[in-house]
């Protein structure tokens, strides 16, 4: 029973965990869109990507801005740049969102996490 119940809250976290990634992938696309930041795949991206920014050197997830001289940026820095600099923001896109979708999918169908 307690197994049961263990493995039930195991697949809810893992349902919830996915829904959000999809949610939080689709919620930067639309902001960077509503930005007017243009997108480029000329960068190649490492594996992990960290911002630049002194003291944030947050973990960038499925969109990656760069500024002019090539530094990545997070969403919330971008922000901080002046008008011009915000001009010169260009964004790589690690997955699509429906690659990312399907991505997430197959996680949960195989339950081998
Ligand atoms: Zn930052």
């Amino acid at each position: 029973m307690a197994k049961e119940k263990a493995q039930v809250y195991r697949k809810l976290f893992e349902l919830i965990k996915v829904f959000l990634l999809r949610s939080v992938a689709q919620r930067e696309l639309e902001y960077i869109q509503a930005k007017g930041y243009k997108f480029t795949t000329n960068v190649e991206l490492g594996l992990v990507i960290r911002c630049t920014t002194p003291r944030c050197e947050k973990v960038l997830f499925n969109h990656v801005a760069f500024d002019r001289n090539l530094k990545p940026l997070c969403l919330k820095c971008c922000e901080k740049v002046t008008q011009t600099e915000k001009k010169e923001i260009s964004v790589v896109q690690y997955k699509k969102i429906e690659e990312l979708a399907d991505i997430c999918d197959g996680y949960v169908l195989t339950g081998t996490n």
